[in-house]
């Protein structure tokens, strides 16, 4: 699934490969497919808009990522599971897809969702109604995403009511771009148990989360997204996550205790029982 790492790396990508390329033709749910949020636009009427335009720049917000598309629209890709990737030929596209965009040099971006994602189309002056991007979720690594502005959400929940650390990363209040795969490796590096009840912890607990966060999402950026994803190009991410399906049940590189896999919160959570003691 694409993150806040990964889409960042996308951004950047898009930028290198494809910034100033005029689009020849575009195919939007060759394969159909329920789950490709598509917005307003019939996927012919997206054929005929985009076609015969340059591709401006990108930027990602969050999981998701966009670009524009001269003068007036943007496209949004990400949001989920799926698979982006740039062609220098049509040799390797791949047999089903949800886009693909080729340019005039006969280079292609293709776009193949699996579980959900975006293939949307917007008007630019309409992206405040962009339905995914979130409005008033912090975002990591950002200006606004500072220790305080950390801090003051913890202390800001409301009372009476229960946030363990994941619900308080993924969902509520969540952090924009923040999602059940990166959340894994920053609580092992904090020291903090998925299940830990956000409002407990201590002004030095909470410093360390939010160091750590800035700190393993940044690298995951530096090496091009974790390495259970692809990039543009097709290669896997250099991040290498310590926790994850097939680390559960091995020794933790710290201390030596079992790592364990639990069911929580609609999705698989990993830790370590001693360096994540509740
Ligand atoms: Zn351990």
């Amino acid at each position: 699934m694409i993150e806040l790492p990964e889409a960042v790396v996308f951004a950047e990508q898009m930028n290198k490969a494809l910034k100033g390329k005029t689009i020849r033709t575009a195919v939007r749910n060759e394969s159909p497919h329920k789950f490709a949020f598509v917005g307003k636009h019939s996927d012919k009427e997206f054929s005929r808009i985009v076609s015969g335009r340059k591709i401006g720049k990108s930027w990602s917000n969050g999981n998701i990522i966009l670009t524009e598309i001269l003068p007036d629209y943007v496209l949004s890709l990400g949001c989920g599971g799926e698979r982006i990737l740039y062609h220098k030929d049509s040799t390797s596209l791949p047999k089903k897809h949800q886009l693909l965009l080729r340019f005039e040099d006969d280079d292609y971006l293709s776009v193949t969702i699996s579980g959900w994602g975006e293939t949307r189309l917007l008007e630019r002056k309409n992206l405040g109604e962009h339905p995914h991007i979130s409005k008033d979720k912090l975002t990591p690594l950002s200006k606004d995403f500072t220790l305080e502005a950390f801090r003051d959400l913890i202390t800001g929940l409301p009372e009476g009511q229960k946030f363990s650390a994941k619900k308080f990363f993924v969902s509520e209040p969540g952090l924009n771009g923040v999602g059940n795969g990166v959340i894994q490796d920053i609580f092992y590096h904090s020291g903090i148990h998925p299940k830990q009840e956000m409002s407990e912890l201590s002004e030095t607990q909470i410093k360390k989360l939010y160091e750590v966060s800035c700190r393993e999402l940044q690298k995951m950026i530096d090496l091009g997204g974790r390495d259970c994803e692809v990039d543009l190009y097709g290669a896997s991410g250099g991040y290498r996550r310590a926790l994850h399906s097939k680390t559960a049940g091995t020794p933790c590189d710290v201390c030596n205790t079992k790592i364990v896999k639990e069911s929580y919160l609609g999705g698989a959570i990993y830790y370590c029982p001693s360096c994540q003691k509740l």
